[in-house]
Order: C-alpha cells, then sequence, then structure tokens
C-alpha cells in the first residue's frame, strides 16, 4: 500500500462498531481446595481466587467487556453474587448468557483482546487453550496475554489476580429470519438508577462472583 493509498482509507459510516473494556481482579483464597480457573481453564497446582462463583476473573473481564460495549450495566447486576443460583456457577457459561444477552440485541462480537497480569502461576502454556475457550463461547476471535506486575504493590506481591478486556462488537447483525436490529440506542437490560459505585456485591465487601 502506497502512502497516498493509507490517507484515503476511510472507516464506513454504517460500519455500527460499538466498543468495550472490562477489569477484575480476585484475591487468592486461603482455601486450599479451590482450584484456579481462568479463561475458562482449571490450572492445577496454584492456589484458586475467591468469589462466589468459580471466580474466573479473566471471563468477568471479558463479560463486563461485552456488557460495557452494549451499555448494559455489569457482571454483578445480572449476577449478583447475593443469589445462590451463581454460587460454584462456571464463568464460561456466564460469559455465554452475557453472548446470547447481546446477541439477542443484534450485536454480535468481532475481537477481543485481554490481558491476565499475576506474579504466580505461570500462565504461557495456558494461554492457547483460554483463547479457545474464550473464543468459543464469544463466536470470535480472542487473544489472550499475560504479563507480571514487575513485584509492584498487591499484583506484585501475588496477592491475586487481574484481568482487563477489550472488546469490539458489531451492532445491527442481521437475525436469521432476515430481520435487521436497529443500530440506534441499544435499550438497557434494566433502567439505570443512581449508584454509588458498585454494582450488587460484584467486586464489593461481599466477594465477587
Ligand atoms: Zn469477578
Amino acid at each position: 500500500m502506497t502512502g497516498a493509498e493509507a490517507d484515503d482509507l476511510t472507516v464506513p459510516a454504517a460500519a455500527g462498531l460499538r466498543i468495550g473494556q472490562g477489569f477484575d481482579v480476585h484475591r487468592f483464597s486461603g482455601d486450599p481446595s479451590r482450584p484456579l480457573v481462568l479463561g475458562g481453564v482449571t490450572i492445577e497446582g496454584a492456589p484458586g481466587l475467591e468469589g462466589h462463583s468459580d471466580a474466573d476473573a479473566l471471563c468477568h473481564a471479558v463479560a463486563d467487556a461485552l456488557l460495557g460495549a452494549g451499555a448494559l450495566r455489569d457482571l454483578g447486576t445480572h449476577f449478583p453474587d447475593t443469589d445462590a443460583r451463581w454460587q460454584g456457577a462456571s464463568s464460561l457459561g456466564l460469559l455465554a448468557t452475557v453472548v446470547a444477552m447481546l446477541r439477542r440485541r443484534g450485536l454480535v462480537p468481532v475481537n477481543a483482546d485481554c490481558t491476565v497480569v499475576c506474579e504466580a502461576p505461570k500462565l504461557a502454556p495456558h494461554v492457547p487453550t483460554m483463547a479457545e475457550r474464550l473464543g468459543q463461547a464469544l463466536g470470535a476471535p480472542v487473544s489472550v496475554k499475560a504479563t507480571r506486575a514487575e513485584g509492584l504493590g498487591a499484583l506484585g506481591r501475588g496477592e491475586g489476580i487481574a484481568c482487563v478486556a477489550v472488546v469490539l462488537v458489531a451492532a445491527g447483525a442481521v437475525q436469521p429470519t432476515g430481520a435487521v436490529q436497529p443500530t440506534g440506542a441499544v435499550q438497557p437490560a434494566v433502567p439505570p438508577q443512581p449508584s454509588g459505585g458498585h454494582a450488587p456485591g460484584h467486586h464489593g465487601p461481599g466477594g465477587a462472583p
């Protein structure tokens, strides 16, 4: 591509793309029986994370990014940790539910990019499987990266795991019936309420799902 051709590139006005970002952090659990689950992968020999569900912080970050792209509040709003149904729940399953929630609104994931921050365990051997499982849940390519906090702060002291995710979502997708969903404002699943901060308990004192 020549410089002139690159200068001519434009984004089609009807692209109907939305971006969303998600962040989640869970501390390691003192319960030796809790498995570590990240990106839908159980990592043997590593301490598990505290949480109401399986505490899969990577799935939670991706799900929050999707909900953000759809202006659908956050994970704690839809799956509160005060609800016994989500106790020990598979977060990969919760993620699939969120994807279905978006698809019903004509919003289809295009791709996602995620970073997991932790000192240990070493995640590199598990990254391809995490990306594959997340990709299956989204029906779109997912990139997973792992990095360390270089000894800084709580993450650097190995007290927990943090995950960030960015997703791109296409709006106005065509349904199998041929009906085209409107590309206008996305209706929130729940009416916006005045809020002092976090949704019910997801990241609150009661522990994250
Ligand atoms: Zn979480």
